[in-house]
């Protein structure tokens, strides 16, 4: 079976699983260097996806993962804010498609 062509997937930078980009959060380093999720996912600058998994936010913010994709280190606060996003709209459209 031929693989359908389309856009490239893209991939979770905490797994390395590769997601359709629709279903993958985007994470951006602003030019001014700020480190924020980017609902738009059309944010101007370096983008980072992470997927729905809580694992994911988690390790991406802890370790090395964003830190790595984006080429800029991430302040305590900047966690607390992509973590307080995951829980507010992440988790929160987890429960709605249930
Ligand atoms: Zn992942």
């Amino acid at each position: 079976m031929a693989r359908p062509r389309h856009i490239p997937d893209r991939r979770c930078v905490a797994c390395g699983n590769q997601f359709p980009k629709h279903e993958l959060h985007r994470v951006v380093r602003t030019p001014d260097g700020l480190v924020m999720v980017d609902p738009s996912g059309k944010r101007a600058g370096r983008g980072a996806y992470l997927c729905k998994s809580l694992g994911c936010w988690e390790r991406g913010v802890s370790r090395a993962g964003l830190e790595r994709s984006l080429g800029v280190s991430i302040s305590g606060d900047t966690r607390n804010e992509i973590m307080d996003y995951y829980h507010r709209v992440v988790a929160g459209q987890s429960l709605v498609e249930g």
